[in-house]
């Protein structure tokens, strides 16, 4: 009975450590297996301690949709945003900001 429940702390720690992976950019399943075989904490430090795939991670919020990319500098931002926070040109195209719709 110890064992069993042992082993379900122990299965689900490692799919804890699979899903704080993911969020990294890594593999789930692969880490999620090399947990349940070394141990939970072991591969928990080994991820923490890894730079996150930044690049996967904002592709991946793209194609979720919470992400777009700016039309103008190609920064990743809000799929919500109407104006970029990097350069700071509008998203939308019947959209403009007071200054620019004055002008016309
Ligand atoms: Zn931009």
């Amino acid at each position: 009975m110890t064992l069993l429940i042992i082993s379900a702390i122990w299965l689900a720690l490692s799919a804890l450590v699979g899903r704080y992976a993911e969020a990294k950019g890594f593999s789930f399943g692969l880490h999620v297996f090399l947990s349940i075989i070394t141990s939970p904490l072991l591969m928990f430090l080994i991820a923490a301690i890894r730079a996150p795939k930044t690049a996967k991670v904002e592709q991946d919020a793209i194609d979720a949709g919470q992400m777009k990319r700016c039309t103008t500098c190609a920064e990743p931002i809000r799929a919500e945003a109407k104006l970029c926070r990097f350069c700071n040109n509008a998203q939308d195209q019947g959209w403009l900001p007071p200054a620019a719709r004055q002008r016309t």
